[in-house]
């Protein structure tokens, strides 16, 4: 058993893509295999932080909404930082951080008045160097970020000791959550930390470390 996302895997995250409200029933009449397997292998790439949620998609002109690209310039060092700044802001989308030293952010509102306020906030921020804003007038595509191409595979990091995995390492179930280590050493103490911690806490938690919810890609979960 690897960590690798398999055929089935790839297959179920595209039906799910496609419809997020599908069933596993729906799903394994689909794509030829049982329901259990679609509920298990859901569950795994759950567990591993791969299938982040579930979403509904509404359609923002609908909502009479207005969408401004926004390009932010700062040094490379306060690229985080100015991320960090803007990204609780309802009014702020998505956020990039791109090679080049800016921040891209996608708005959506309702009013300019807090668009204007947006703005104002900005000024607030020393970091930022320079700033470029657009409106949207079309969107001719928009798709979840996540592509899943047949060699998507999954980067995980080790629930012990957070090194970072591709292929290789340990899944173990533990009160029906899947864990991921990456050697029987990081088994062997994860598995300790987790009964410890169960013993104290008296219920069970999976120990996820903050790095191993990022999970990039995706992989195998059988
Ligand atoms: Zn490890």
């Amino acid at each position: 058993m690897g960590l690798n996302l398999d055929d089935v895997d790839r297959k179920i995250l595209r039906e799910l893509q496609k419809d997020g409200r599908a069933s596993f029933r729906d799903i394994s009449a689909r794509i030829s295999v049982s329901t259990p397997t679609v509920s298990s292998r859901v569950q795994a790439m759950v567990d591993v932080g791969l299938i982040r949620g579930y979403s509904t998609m509404l359609d923002a002109d609908m909502l009479g909404q207005v969408s401004v690209v926004l390009m932010l310039e700062s040094r490379p060092v306060d690229l985080e930082k100015v991320a960090e700044r803007i990204k609780d802001e309802e009014i702020v989308r998505q956020i990039y951080t791109l090679s080049d030293s800016r921040v891209l952010a996608v708005l959506s509102f309702y009013n300019q008045v807090k668009y204007q306020r947006f703005l104002e906030s900005l000024a607030q921020i020393p970091e930022i160097l320079r700033m470029d804003s657009s409106m949207v007038m079309k969107v001719p595509k928009e798709s979840p970020r996540a592509a899943l191409t047949d060699e998507a595979g999954l980067l995980i990091r080790c629930y012990y000791c957070g090194h970072m995995m591709r292929d290789e390492g340990i899944r173990i179930k533990l009160d029906g959550k899947y864990h991921y280590l990456c050697c029987s050493v990081c088994e062997r103490l994860y598995r300790e930390k987790y009964e410890k911690l169960k013993k104290s806490a008296g219920n069970a938690r999976p120990l996820v470390n903050e790095h191993s919810t990022h999970a990039h890609k995706a992989s195998a979960l059988d």
